[in-house]
């Protein structure tokens, strides 16, 4: 082992957070939703802000993608076929920086019938598109009709288009009840028992942010802060984590899955200035415990009793930050994600 070795793991990283190559991700076109399941990692509901990603910012998108070594992408949002003209116009530009997309996912919400869907389907062909992500759990089906569902995933294989059920492990639990409407996460659980949110845990992958945090509270142990602090004393090296990226419809890039966090795309690939990031910066060096230090001392930051992760001390943070003060706009983006609902 050589010295410098030796050294590199005595004294703290101080190096900056430099996202210098993408792996795999994806474009976040809207954040606007039909749904607004309960474990969103965006905050998606059908009240966020309208917009879609424009051809500009799409272009200038795949560019950065593409410089940083990644040439294929999925589609997702939000729920991109809110607005089927700008998936198109997205799906063209792809072809044109020849970035090759994997999937487009989504909700399946806009099936009304097989007839008016599959020419459609049939458009996604030729611009390159041959699979769909269609999601399917108990949160879709909150607000999402599981025959809509069904009838997408026909009309998918009838078009000619792969289908990639996320995930088709919760088929089985969908087939009680009636497809023709709508079933709450009580009903599940009136069905399959008390345990039937923990359980979730197991089967499907949920990130702990965004609005996943509130209903991860119900079926995670609560610790209190201190037991969070000593337990994750580690920097949050997940920032750099670049294997399953996102960049959305502002330009921002999303590190990690710190979903609320932005980097604008020209400051990928070089350095991130801390003064320019000083909160990413200082989450990268210093973990939760140096964000807490910062909340605690220059904004008098009142923590609840408990959390059960890292992640939510983290949200609640930014939430009582962004509401505070404009000195951390640049990296509490979008707006929206902190203005939650109800
Ligand atoms: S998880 Fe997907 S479908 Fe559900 S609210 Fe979020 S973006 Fe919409
Ligand atoms: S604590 Fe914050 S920065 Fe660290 S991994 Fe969680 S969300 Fe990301």
């Amino acid at each position: 082992m050589s010295h410098h070795h030796h050294l590199h793991h005595h004294f703290p990283d101080t190096r900056p957070l430099t996202i210098s190559r993408l792996i795999s991700g994806g474009l976040i076109t809207t954040y606007s939703c039909s749904s607004s399941c309960l474990h969103c990692l965006y905050r998606c509901h059908p009240g966020r802000e309208r917009q879609h990603i424009d051809t500009e910012t799409t272009s200038a998108n795949l560019k950065t993608i593409d410089s940083l070594g990644c040439d294929s992408i999925h589609i997702g949002g939000g729920e991109p076929f809110l607005d089927f003209a700008s998936l198109l116009q997205v799906l063209e530009l792809c072809q044109q920086h020849h970035i090759q997309v994997e999937y487009i996912e989504t909700n399946a919400s806009w099936f009304n019938s097989t007839e008016q869907v599959i020419p459609k389907l049939r458009e996604l062909l030729p611009r390159g598109v041959s699979t769909l992500l269609i999601s399917i759990s108990p949160f879709h089906n909150e607000h999402i009709r599981f025959s809509k569902t069904k009838g997408l995933i026909q009309a998918c294989r009838r078009a000619g288009l792969n289908v990639f059920p996320w995930i088709s492990g919760f088929i089985d639990d969908m087939e009680p009840f009636d497809e023709n409407e709508t079933h709450s996460l009580k009903e599940f659980r009136q069905r399959f028992g008390p345990g039937y949110d923990r359980d979730i845990l197991r089967r499907y992958w949920i990130s702990p942010g965004g609005r996943a945090l509130e209903w991860l509270r119900n079926v995670l142990p609560l610790k209190s802060l201190n037991t969070i602090l000593d337990e994750f004393s580690h920097p949050c090296h997940e920032l750099a984590e670049t294997s399953h990226f996102h960049i959305d419809l502002y330009g921002n890039y999303v590190p990690g899955l710190c979903s609320g966090l932005a980097i604008h795309r020209k400051d990928l690939g070089s350095p991130l200035d801390p003064k320019k990031y000083p909160l990413i910066t200082l989450l990268y060096h210093q973990g939760i415990q140096g964000l807490y230090a910062l909340a605690k001392e220059s904004f008098d930051f009142h923590p609840r009793d408990d959390y059960i992760h890292k992640c939510e001390l983290c949200d609640h943070i930014r939430t009582v930050l962004a509401a505070r003060t404009d000195e951390y706009d640049q990296e509490l983006a979008p707006k929206a994600f902190y203005q939650k609902p109800g």
